[in-house]
Parts: C-alpha cells; structure tokens; sequence
C-alpha cells in the first residue's frame, strides 16, 4: 500500500495547472505538479489575458511579470470586410470594475515561466518534469496517482488531485468522465507576421475581429508580430493548408500586398466544443482545458481555465484549513461548469457564427446587437463585463 502525503497534485503545468500551483503554495498547502514534458511548453497558443484574468494574477504577483512581455490593448474593434469598423469598446468605461482595464496580448507560455520563477525555492513546491500521469484511482482518504517517467514508473498518493492536464486528460479518462459536445468542420489557421497592419489599415485597433460571409479573420498584435487567424475549410488538406504560398495568398487576402511579408510561424488547428459531465469526482477535479475547450473567438479559453483554478483551490485551501467541509467542494463543479456551459461555451459559439455570418438576417442581428451595446452607458459596460469575463465571474458567485 502506498503512503499517503499531505499535499495536493496536479497532473500538468500549463497555465492553469501553475496558476492552481501558486494558489495553493500562497495558502500554505504542499504541491506536486506532474509534467510529462520535459520543460515547460514555449508552444504559441493563447495570447489574450483578460482584465478579470490579470486581477487574479496580479494577486499572485505574476501580472507584473506579464506586462513586460506583452501589450496592452484598451480597445477592442469589430470590422467588417466591406464596411470597415463596425463597432469598438474602450475597456477605459469599465475602469471602476478592474485594477486592468485592457486585455493584455502577451503569448500564454510566459504565464508559466513567471509562476515558475516564483514558486521553485519554495518548500511547498515539487515540479517532477518527464512525469506523464497515466492513472488514478481514489478511496476515501485520497488519491493514487500513477506516472510514468523515462526510466520507471512511480504510485503516490495525496489527498486531492487536479487534472489540469489538457485537452487530451487522462486523469479524465480514469476517471470515466463524458467529453461532450462537438468539433467543428472548419480548421484555423494561425498566420503570425512582422507585417504592420496597422500601418495599412486605417483605425485598426490590435485586438480586431472581421467579419466576412467568404473569410472572416482576425487581427491580434503581441510584441514584434501580428497574428491573423482565419479558417480552413473542411475539404482542404492539412499539408495543403499549411503550405507558404497558401498562407501568403491568405494575407493577400486579409490585406492586398500583405502576402509579400515574412511568415514566422504558422499553426492549423482542430477547434472543439466540449464541456466535460463532471468537474469534480469526489477527491479529483478537472480544471482548465482538461474540463473544457472551446474555439478561441474571444480568447476565453486560458483565461476561463485560470478562473477554474482560482475557484478551486479557493475552496481547497478552506477545507486544508479546516474552515469548510469537503462536500462543500462540490459548489466548484456547480459554479465553474454553469458559466463554462452558459458563458463561454454561447459566446465563443456565437463569436464565430457572427463573424462567418451569410444570410443578410444574421448580419443584421449581428450588427444591431453592437449598435444596442453601444447606444447606452449601462449596455456598453455590459457587453464590456462580458468581453472582460467579469460577467462569468458575478454569475458563479451568485450561484451557491
Ligand atoms: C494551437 C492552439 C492555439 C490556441 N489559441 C488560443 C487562443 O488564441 N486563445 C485562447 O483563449 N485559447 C487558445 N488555445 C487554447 C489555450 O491554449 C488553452 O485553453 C490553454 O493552454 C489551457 O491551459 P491548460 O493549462 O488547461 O492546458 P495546456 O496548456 O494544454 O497544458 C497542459 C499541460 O499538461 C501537460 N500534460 C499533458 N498530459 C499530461 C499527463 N498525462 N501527465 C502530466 N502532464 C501532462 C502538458 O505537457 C502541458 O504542459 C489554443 C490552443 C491550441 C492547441
């Protein structure tokens, strides 16, 4: 039988599992994070930290370490192909709301790099990098994880464990817990570029959304690169979506003479809609993207999983310290999975449909919903709340 430790674990150290990690050290509660790489990921993905995102981590002393890396963008501008700007927010109107009025483009993988640098002197703390985590299994007073690393395999066992080990979880498979939803059709296509646009396109804020029947985009800016993202149709091959002069003729398409420009990167991927059943089986939780994904219209998807860690191991800190009772950790599952389902999941559903809208009905829904947030104070700062993920965040806490 295997000793149990007093610590918690967590399968993963993207950002989210680093951020439950950091949670739970400033709490006085010891951490065993589990990564099967062999480093920390510098894998471009998410590059969007929402206000709501940036208070929490600002809490953590990490949002200092962010700013460095990355721009602040006060607004947000949705465009149209042919009309132009259709509508743009200043984050500025909800300035009494976050110590972050701005989202910050900075790419996610600094996120880990900056917890890491504050958490590995600390005693509480263990990083077991080249430790993937093939299984669990749990009784009543805690759970046994198994990993394997290159030369053997190990069994521990602690109170609690987090799966915050992505898309591909196997703490969710071993627990048995429904990936449900749906993947998309359409891939996109990640093009990131030194290219200026904003030198090319009048007005153009560095966090745009263009909406287009034929090729909608986007326009997102982090340090020395434009990021245009777009989607690939389903017919489409992978080798053929990726090729250099598809991509240029891609941002010719964005931008008449854009495709000339230097392609530093490009990324195609399979976009999803799942929502796990479950984020919580007694002693074992899922957090971040191991509980949901989503596409990235709005950027919710890092900052949505952050949220789930925060949530958690709020919670888990009061029952280390005796302050709650364990079954009150069920309220993570009903708080997080709720706004997951009914913030998140819509709103990343309805980004995309009214960017690639067709029909001359769903573009004018489209457009009168910006006109009705911009007509009024109240309903700019509403549409803004939700943009900055602070509306998620009042729903969850209403909710007991
Ligand atoms: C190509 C791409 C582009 C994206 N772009 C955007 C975007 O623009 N906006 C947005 O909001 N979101 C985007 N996302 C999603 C965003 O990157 C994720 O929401 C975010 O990374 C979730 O963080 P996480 O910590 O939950 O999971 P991950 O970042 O996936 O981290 C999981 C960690 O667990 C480790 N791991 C995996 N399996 C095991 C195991 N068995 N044992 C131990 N460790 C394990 C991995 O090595 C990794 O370090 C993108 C995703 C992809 C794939």
């Amino acid at each position: 039988m295997v000793a149990i430790e007093e610590r918690v674990f967590i399968a993963g150290a993207g950002p989210v599992g680093m951020t439950a990690a950091a949670r739970l050290v400033g709490s006085g509660v010891p951490v065993t994070v589990f990564e099967g790489g062999d480093d920390l990921s510098t894998e471009s993905r998410a590059s969007t930290f929402h206000p709501s995102t940036l208070d929490m981590l600002e809490d953590l002393g990490a949002t200092q370490g962010l700013e460095r890396h990355g721009l602040r963008a006060r607004y947000l501008q949705y465009r149209s192909k042919s009309e132009g700007i259709l509508a743009r927010f200043d984050f500025d109107e909800i300035a009494d709301l976050t110590r972050h009025p701005y989202r910050l483009q900075c790419e996610q993988w600094r996120l880990t790099r900056v917890l890491y640098d504050l958490l590995k002197d600390d005693p509480n703390f263990e990083l077991l990098f080249g430790h993937s985590v093939e299984g669990c299994a749990q009784d009543h007073d805690g759970v046994t994880v198994n990993a394997r690393a290159v030369d053997k395999t190990m069994s521990r066992k602690a109170r609690f464990l987090i799966g915050a080990d992505g898309a591909s979880s196997k703490v969710r498979a071993a627990l048995g817990i429904e990936f449900e939803g749906f993947t998309w059709p359409d891939r996109f296509l990640v093009l990131s570029t030194p290219f200026d646009f904003s030198e090319q396109i009048p007005d153009l804020d560095i966090v745009s959304y263009v909406a287009d029947p034929k090729q909608w985009h986007f326009f997102l800016k982090i340090p020395g690169l434009w990021r245009v993202m777009l989607p690939i149709s389903a017919e489409m091959p992978d080798d053929a979506a990726l090729d250099e002069a598809y991509g240029r003729r891609c941002l010719d398409g964005v931008l008449a003479g854009a495709g000339g420009a230097e392609i530093r990167h490009r990324t195609l991927y399979r976009v999803h809609q799942r929502v796990a059943k479950t984020f919580r089986d007694k002693r074992a939780f899922l957090v971040g993207d191991a509980a949901h994904i989503n596409n990235p219209l709005g950027g919710m998807g890092m900052n949505g999983g952050i949220h789930d860690a925060v949530n958690l191991t709020g919670l888990l800190a009061k029952v280390w310290n005796g302050q709650i009772d364990i079954e009150q950790l069920g309220l993570y599952d009903r708080q997080r999975r709720t706004v997951t389902l009914d913030a998140v999941q819509k709103q990343t559903i309805q980004n995309k449909k009214d960017l690639e809208a067709a029909s001359a009905a769903d573009q004018a829904d489209f457009r009168s919903r910006l006109h009705r947030a911009l007509a009024t104070e109240d309903g700019t700062r509403a549409y803004l709340e939700r943009l900055a993920m602070l509306a998620s965040l009042k729903q969850a806490a209403a909710i007991t």
